[in-house]
């Protein structure tokens, strides 16, 4: 018997609105999605749409139904149903994302094991995520440092007219490491003249300088070697990473820009054939999203998923960044189950 494909969207609210270089908002809408197979076993995914490459969580809906005859007979036939979902949809990364994160849900539950076990990993290797700070009022960013008091490395969001004064608030409130997004914010002659501010901020690495297809800008930042410079926006799968060799330090990982568990663990090798630094990010999501992310994590440097932390109704459990430490669940699969009414 086929596997069922059942969704739901799940409105998430942020704690404050969430804005960025581009724009924000204290609402975002996800999609649930969950497979069931003959034994009534369920496996659990999350879309969590990215604006910036075109999905919502209505295009999402739309493009599940596309990929819903598309599903495996046997969910254990991954790799198989991940490239006919890519081909079926070659976008659509967090439609495709969401049904990956399940059927390794479904596959993991089966064999009643986590799935980083399945993949051979220590949970006790995965690193700390930063907590992001996004932009607002001087006075607000204060006080979300002061909320960000029991994570140990802050993210703040650039690319504005008044960076130098966000970064000094900042600093004048903690002295934590800090890491900087710009989410291709600057111009070359703004990110030549903010790098060595940055550094004397003491800011450890840069995101997304420049717009993703000036490659040229970005590769003169990193040849000046003042801070080491992560890409996010120009780095969407593993293919992508080859021509970014040489020219960046690093690569940010998102399974709503890649689309596949698999595809994730693919750009994390590739990405270390060429000596890069990998790092995993996330959008606003539920920890079910968050989760899917955190069981490859013992496989990169630096994490910033603080997706789920930044939201007030998270209806899941399963991975934590309680203190900034992420932590793995131990259940099978991904090991996510939802929130009781106590909270717990
Ligand atoms: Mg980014």
């Amino acid at each position: 018997m086929p596997l069922t494909l059942a969704t739901e969207v799940v409105t998430l609210k942020t704690k404050h609105p969430f804005v960025i270089a581009r724009g924000g908002d204290d609402e975002t809408r996800v999609v649930w999605v969950r497979l069931t197979d003959a034994d009534g076993v369920e496996g659990w995914g999350e879309a969590d749409p990215s604006r910036y490459y075109g999905e919502t969580a209505d295009t999402v809906l739309t493009v599940l139904q596309r990929l819903a005859p598309h599903l495996p007979r046997d969910p254990f036939d991954l790799e198989a149903a991940e490239a006919r979902f890519a081909q079926t949809v070659p976008k659509n990364g967090a439609a495709r994302a969401a049904l990956s994160a399940a059927l390794h849900d479904l596959v993991g539950k089966r064999l009643s094991q986590p799935v980083w076990k399945l993949w051979g990993l220590d949970p006790v290797r995965a690193p700390r995520s930063s907590f992001t700070i996004g932009l607002d009022t001087p006075e607000k960013m204060r006080q979300k440092v002061v909320e960000a008091s029991p994570y140990p490395i802050l993210k703040i969001k650039l690319g504005t007219e008044h960076d130098e004064q966000i970064l000094r608030v900042i600093r004048d409130a903690t002295d934590k490491p800090l890491r900087v997004d710009a989410n291709a914010g600057w111009t070359r002659d703004r990110a030549l003249r903010m790098f060595p501010v940055l550094k004397e901020y003491g800011v450890e690495f840069v995101e997304q300088p420049l717009p993703p297809e000036d490659l040229e800008g970005i590769a003169a930042l990193h040849r000046r070697g003042i801070l080491p410079v992560v890409v996010d926006e120009s780095c969407i799968v593993a293919a992508d990473i080859p021509r970014l060799a040489g020219a960046v330090d690093g690569i940010n990982i998102k399974l709503a820009k890649c689309g596949s568990l698999r595809e994730a663990l693919r750009m994390i090798a590739t990405a270390r054939a060429h000596g890069m630094l990998v790092m995993v990010g996330c959008m606003i999501e539920s920890s079910l999203g968050i989760t899917a992310a955190a069981h490859f994590t013992p496989l990169v440097d630096a994490a910033d998923l603080d997706g789920a932390a930044l939201t007030a109704n998270d209806p899941f459990v399963g991975a934590t960044i309680d203190g900034g430490q992420i932590r793995l669940p131990t259940g099978p699969g991904l090991g996510v189950r939802r929130r009781t009414e106590r909270g717990g």
